[in-house]
């Protein structure tokens, strides 16, 4: 264990003063009011957070084991992450990059070189970063490769999951996320995930770039078929298009490897990073490659106001560090083992499938047996949250810096909840 790495230790300071003294429901009411009705929350209202534990205005704890899509895989307000962030507070928080700052181009270094690439390209949300990878893969596709102009194409996944730009949900088959969003924007052409011949029978000598998630997270933690990511690599290779890993919710030690990429030894031709980057507390994303493929762009090509902003880079360098001592892959790798293994040995009925990859489990529920919803409602009664996807699966994605103690008890409530079944 190392000094950066520390475990969950609770607290009881979760008044916040600057919270006017209301009941939950007083706070539920007030967002269904006020905010545009996009999502549909568990009903739990978070007044304070620390490690795998967050605490509700009525003083109640709950296990997180959502940690916000992964982007909390270091735990919620992780010491090293909030030292780095109040001390950069007392410095500069926003300079945009018409002028340089001091932790930028080193934020730049270090992130290539946990990549094992050139340089890095910076923005703020995950859709950014994918947004970001469309258009570089796009003018690679013309300056470099000479695909006739106009006319690039970039294969993606049925099943995929890349954000919520107008542009993304083009390429999205989830009637949900696209109806109503139209028109949409061209290039782009769907092969079924997990078929390698299928991407390479999609290829056409305009094709640019193949996007897609090493695992797909919002799909329902679909885990490919062995030999697909190397197999994607050497089509992609002797085809002369670009391999792009969305890499925003499997990145940075979520399946066990600090890369989805790593469990096959493979090596993208573009990481394309977010969530954990940022620590769970600032929104920072990023898209790696080498100088070939991101020297493309020039300047006034591309940009964001916030992109490469010192405080996301202060916390983005703290995360880094915590990458680099290795201990949150391991744990995820080891935790994940036992979780799976528990799951699979002990059998919850009602389940038709269990998926999993490090620290990270779909468990797909019989619908004859309720919604995963109905089952994630319930335990959150009993003290744990627990998100679905889709109607069918509930996914299990703990900070990494869970204790064993704490996913056993978590372990324990999914497996009671199954077990009991459809409730009348
Ligand atoms: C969450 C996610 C995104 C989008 O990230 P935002 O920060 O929500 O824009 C893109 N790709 C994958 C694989 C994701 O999980």
């Amino acid at each position: 264990m190392t000094d950066d790495v520390r475990l969950d230790a609770p607290t009881n300071d979760t008044m916040n003063p600057e919270t006017p003294h209301s009941t939950a429901a007083d706070f539920i009411a007030e967002e269904g009011r006020f905010s545009a009705p996009n999502y549909h929350p568990l009903p739990v209202v978070v007044a304070h957070a620390e490690g795998a534990w967050v605490t509700d205005v009525d003083g109640k704890r709950y296990l997180d084991l959502l940690s916000a899509y992964s982007a909390l895989n270091f735990g919620h307000r992780h010491p090293s992450l909030i030292a780095a962030m109040h001390n950069q507070l007392d410095h500069v928080t926003l300079t945009s990059r018409a002028v340089h700052n001091d932790l930028f181009g080193s934020f730049a270094r270090e992130l290539a070189d946990v990549c094992g690439m050139d340089m890095v390209l910076p923005m703020n949300t995950g859709a950014e970063a994918v947004e970001t990878a469309i258009k570089t893969s796009r003018k690679w596709g013309y300056d470099v490769k000479g695909v006739t102009p106009e006319s690039a194409r970039i294969i993606v996944c049925d099943g995929n999951f890349h954000g919520r730009t107008t542009t993304i949900v083009s390429f999205s088959d989830d009637e949900t996320a696209r109806g109503g969003f139209a028109p949409f924007t061209p290039g782009f052409d769907s092969v079924p995930y997990g078929d390698a011949a299928a991407l390479e029978a999609a290829i056409t000598p305009d094709t640019v770039g193949f996007l897609f998630e090493p695992v797909q997270g919002e799909g329902g933690i679909i885990v490919p078929p062995p030999s697909y990511l190397r197999e994607v690599r050497e089509i992609c290779t002797r085809h002369n298009i670009l391999m792009m890993a969305d890499e925003i919710q499997t990145g940075f030690g979520r399946t066990g490897e600090t890369f989805a990429c790593d469990h096959e030894n493979v090596k993208p031709d573009m990481y394309i990073l977010g969530k954990a980057l940022g620590g769970g507390i600032m929104p920072l994303s990023a898209v790696v490659a080498d100088s070939t493929i991101l020297g493309v762009m020039t300047p006034g090509t591309h940009g964001s106001t916030f992109g490469g902003n010192p405080l996301a880079c202060a916390v983005g360098l703290a995360v880094l560090r915590l990458v680099r001592t290795g201990e949150f892959q391991r744990r995820s790798k080891e935790l994940g083992e036992h979780l799976a293994a528990r799951l699979r040995a002990e059998s919850p009925a009602h389940v038709r499938e269990i998926r999993s990859i490090g620290l990270w489990a779909g468990i797909e529920i019989d619908p004859a047996a309720g919604t995963a919803r109905s089952y994630c409602d319930r335990l959150l009664e009993r003290g744990i949250i627990v998100k679905d996807t889709h109607s069918t699966t509930m996914r299990v994605a703990p900070p990494l810096s869970i204790s064993r103690e704490d996913l056993d008890h978590a372990i324990n409530e999914i497996i009671a909840v199954l077990n009991e079944g459809p409730v009348a």
